[in-house]
Order: structure tokens, then sequence, then C-alpha cells
């Protein structure tokens, strides 16, 4: 198939607490395989679709280290976390018949794939989804820093930014009724204005590498292969 939207080669960052679904804590494996759904309908509409899974619905670094835990100690913890959402994911995936590798930034070999570079833009060509375990392999680093580092190694077309609204409002649109949401936005804008779009570090690196971020509601049903199509409502921040 071929695609029919702006972007062919997309990398998907998907939050801890996206996983979580109507639950308090971990994974919610029918909101897996609903984020999963959505995953497979894209490959098989063409496009090549990578993720980066976070790992706050399980552990955050900075909540433990605030509580006292040395920081480095408690992101690495917060990485192996995001190693069991990408396992998740995974098997959602696979159930659905859709071919995933799992590629994590801290060897795991008895588990996953390492992660390398190469052969992630194969199994890319190939149809398969990559799912990128372990964030940067850094502590003191997020896993949207992440998303935007593997996006720009894959030479990605665009970062999707899956969120629980459906682009960036000038104000929180849960509270505000009369919150406006960007058509568009410059990243010097998203940096300026302090917009809570993703973490500055990963929106320098995108702007650096003219990279879009594309900011989508992933609780919709069909969300994702509406913007993908170029239907959608969203938020492009972008050159
Ligand atoms: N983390 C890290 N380095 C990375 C990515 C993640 O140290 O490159 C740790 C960090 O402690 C973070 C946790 O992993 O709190 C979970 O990731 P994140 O908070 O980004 O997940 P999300 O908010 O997307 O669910």
């Amino acid at each position: 198939a071929v695609p029919s939207g702006p972007y062919k080669r997309v990398l998907l960052k998907v939050s801890g607490e996206a996983l979580m679904g109507a639950e308090p804590y971990g994974i919610d494996m029918n909101t897996a395989e609903r984020i999963a759904r959505e995953v497979g309908e894209a490959v098989e509409a063409g496009y090549e679709l990578c993720l980066v899974i976070g790992g706050g619905n399980i552990f955050r670094g900075l909540q433990a280290a605030a509580k006292g835990m040395e920081r480095a100690a408690a992101d690495y913890m917060g990485m192996l976390a995001t190693v069991m959402n990408a396992l998740a994911m995974q098997t959602a995936l696979e159930r659905l018949g859709v071919p995933t590798r799992v590629q994590s930034a801290i060897p795991m070999t008895t588990v996953c794939e390492p992660y390398i570079r190469r052969r992630a833009v194969r199994h890319m060509e190939k149809g398969r989804v990559v799912i990128f375990a372990a964030g940067t392999g850094n502590p003191f680093f997020t896993t949207d820093t992440a998303a935007a580092l593997r996006a720009a190694e894959m030479g990605c077309d665009a970062l999707f930014k899956g969120t629980g609204v459906d682009g960036v409002y000038d104000s929180d649109p849960r509270v505000n009724t009369d919150a406006k949401r960007f058509e568009r936005l410059d990243y010097i804008d998203v940096l300026a204005r302090d917009l809570k779009v993703m973490d500055a570090s990963a929106v320098t690196l995108m702007r650096d590498n003219q990279i879009p971020i594309v900011v989508f509601n992933i609780r919709e049903q069909g969300g994702l292969a509406r913007v993908l199509d170029g239907q959608g409502t969203c938020t492009v921040v972008g050159p």
C-alpha cells in the first residue's frame, strides 16, 4: 500500500500513562491492544512506524529521587519500566499479527535485541514495527528526548506525540472551556512560551533536525490513522 499522508516514516511516542487506561497504575492490556490496533492499521496502510514508550505508569526516576533515592539509580529503574511496557506493546501487536522487534538502549539480549540503528532501519523497511525501549539508555533524560533522538536517527518524517488532548492549547482545555488550539506552532514558540508539548531538549533536537512534532489525541478511536492521512485534529510544531 502507498500511504496517502504527508509523512511516510513516523515515530510514535506513547507515554506510560496512555497504557494505564482507567487503571491507577501499570498496564491495561485492553488499552495496549487498542493502541496496537491503531498502529497495525497504519502499517497496513503503508506507513513505516516505530514506537517509543514511556515508563511513567510504572516508575518515574524524578519522583523516586525526590523521596531520597539516588537519581541515577532511580532513572535506570525508570528505563527498566519502559522495557516492561515495550514487551506489553509487542505482545499486543503480535497478537494482531503485526510483526515487531523490541530494541533496548540497555542491552538485555535474553529479552530483546540491543539497539542497533542500521538493523532498526532494516526492520522498518521490511514492515516491522520497532519498539525502542530503555529510553536513551542514560539517566537524567526522558523518553521524550529518546523519541526525538530515535526519530532523528531513523530519518523519520515526523514525530507523533500521542496525548490525552487533540493538540496544543493556549491553556488547559480540560479546565478552561474557551482554551484555543493551535493549528501550527514554530519550535521557538513552544520553547519561548514554555508550552507543554515535549521537554525542551526534545523540541530542540527536532528543531535542529527540522522534524515536525505532531501532537494528537491517542485516546480517540481511529485518531492515528486520521492524523496520518492529514485529516485529523492535531497541532503541528514545525519549521
Ligand atoms: N528515563 C531515563 N532516561 C531516558 C528515558 C527515561 O532516565 O532516556 C527514566 C526517567 O527516570 C523517567 C522514566 O525513565 O522518569 C520513565 O520515562 P518517562 O518519565 O519519560 O515516561 P513517560 O512520562 O513518557 O511515561
